[in-house]
């Protein structure tokens, strides 16, 4: 087993140094690249997409597979070495069906969207985008195909970011989600002016803001020895190893929970990507599980760590420092309840909590219906702006506020949203659990205390790397499956609370 295991190690090395190499040009796109960079930079990104799928693809690699297929099925599942065998081969089987061309095609097409949407978001002008975004929906179509499916062309997509969830499960459990929360959000629309966010909306200087976030996340734990922040048109983390991980962040001068809570939310994201095991490294299982499992990190230190009572509690006097006159007639309670003030809006990464999974319902739709060609994408726009008015009760004044806001169409990732609702729900599952093994957690984050909270993540979620589903995952971490019911708990009771529901 030995020889072929580091046999297969050691290509998969290869593939992992190009994709990484392909992360980082891409980083450098949403960065520092000029703006007449973007066609070159399509070249290069598909030429690395190419080859990484070559690499992969190879046939000796499924020879080495089928090899080791039978060894590693009597070992223990959750083993390094059964793991990266069960992994890689279903990855294979997947990537073996898309031809090179098509990768290629996905990616170049991509860099250009890019380049377009970043325009068109500008410019709040969706006939820019238009083009770019029905050759992505085409190519997906075509993806999908090559991919295979059984019941809908969605779970095709789907399982590309949520490994062995299907559409049907997903729409199960936004459906019973749903059900629960438009009571809760109209029973709280009815009481709307019992929390006040004016204070949010006052002028903060963008470098005092910035520092604050850094010292924000270095308390919690980002270690800038091994990452760094940069400003992007929307905050993203990636990451090129073990010891190298990149958020990004955006500054809004009158909106301080711009920065504040996708700072924090980059973070858990990178904390992650930085907590698998070094034997993981250069292998299909560095990084995170699937990204609902991603999200569930970024979400619970976003919004139960970043937006409880506990954490203002320590850090608004902190706060108060940088901005003395935009805080003088505020107190923690107060600036606690003005991030967690519940109104519809435009903006998916700045809504709250409570009304966060409508803005993914939408986008699950949407995406469903343009995939099944039941909505043209000259009609997105419309059919955006409907949704957001059904659900809402709001429709945004143009499509920069609306369907252009979020980057993910621009770069392919179509199926990819239903993950954010996952993860919030999953976030809640996990930190019930951690608070049950570690009663202190709570008075810790008081104290601007985070250590015990992310070691247990570390040792029941990070250190697994990518072996597991997202099932898999909730089971072995918190002995559950996946499900709803901790976050909407969560939800009625704290939302109840600052509501007087
Ligand atoms: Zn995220």
């Amino acid at each position: 087993m030995n020889e072929k295991f580091n046999e297969l190690k050691k290509r998969l090395g290869v593939v992992s140094d190009l994709q990484r190499a392909g992360a980082i040009l891409d980083w450098d796109q949403q960065t520092y690249m000029p703006p007449k960079g973007a066609a070159g930079r399509a070249e290069q990104a598909a030429t690395l997409s190419r080859l990484a799928h070559e690499h992969f693809t190879a046939p000796a690699i499924g020879a080495l597979l089928d090899d080791l297929a039978d060894e590693a099925a009597k070992l223990d599942y959750d083993s390094d070495e059964a793991s990266l065998v069960r992994v890689t081969r279903r990855e294979y089987a997947k990537a073996v069906r898309v031809p090179p061309a098509l990768v290629e095609e996905i990616s170049r097409t991509a860099a250009l969207a890019l380049d377009a949407w970043t325009q068109a978001r500008t410019d709040a002008n969706f006939a820019l985008f238009q083009p770019h975004l029905e050759k992505t929906v085409a190519l997906q179509i075509r993806l999908a195909e090559c991919l295979g499916y059984t019941e809908r062309i969605y779970d095709a997509l789907l399982d590309q970011y949520e490994t062995q969830m299907t559409t049907a499960q997903v729409a199960a459990i936004f459906d019973a989600y749903k059900q629960e929360l438009v009571p809760l959000v109209q029973a709280i629309a009815r009481r709307a002016d019992a929390v006040d966010d004016a204070v949010l909306h006052r002028e903060y200087a963008e470098q005092k803001q910035w520092d604050f976030g850094i010292e924000v996340i270095k308390q919690i734990g980002f270690d800038f020895a091994s990452g760094r922040q940069d400003k992007s048109a929307h905050p993203f983390t990636t990451g090129f190893g073990l010891n190298d991980v990149r958020i990004t962040t955006r500054v809004d001068k009158h909106f301080l929970p711009s920065m504040l809570f996708g700072t924090i939310h980059e973070t858990g994201h990178a904390l992650y990507d930085l907590g698998y095991r070094a034997e993981l490294e250069r292998t299909p299982l560095a990084g995170g599980a699937t990204l609902g499992a991603h999200e569930s990190q970024s979400r619970l230190w976003e919004n139960l760590v970043g937006r409880s009572r506990g954490f203002w509690k320590f850090w608004f006097p902190r706060l108060r420092e940088y901005f003395p006159a935009q805080l003088a007639d505020q107190d923690a309670e107060s600036f606690y309840r003005a991030v967690n003030k519940v109104q519809p809006s435009f903006i998916r990464v700045e809504a709250d909590e409570v009304t966060y999974g409508l803005h993914i319902m939408l986008r699950f739709e949407i995406e469903n219906e343009l995939v099944e060609r039941k909505l043209q994408v000259a009609d997105v726009p419309a059919a955006w702006n409907a949704k957001m008015q059904a659900y809402l009760g709001v429709t945004p004044p143009n499509d920069k506020l609306g369907c252009l806001q979020d980057i993910h169409w621009s770069s392919g990732s179509i199926g990819y949203f239903a993950t954010y609702l996952l993860g919030s729900m999953f976030s809640r599952q996990l930190f019930n659990r951690a608070v049950r093994d570690l009663p202190a957690i709570p008075a810790q984050i008081e104290n601007g205390e985070y250590a015990e909270l992310l070691g247990w993540l570390r040792r029941n979620v990070h250190t697994h790397g990518a072996k597991f589903t997202l099932d898999e995952l909730a089971r072995r971490a918190t002995g559950e499956p996946l499900q709803a019911h901790a976050y909407v708990a969560y939800l009625k009771q704290k939302y109840g609370d600052l509501y007087g529901l």
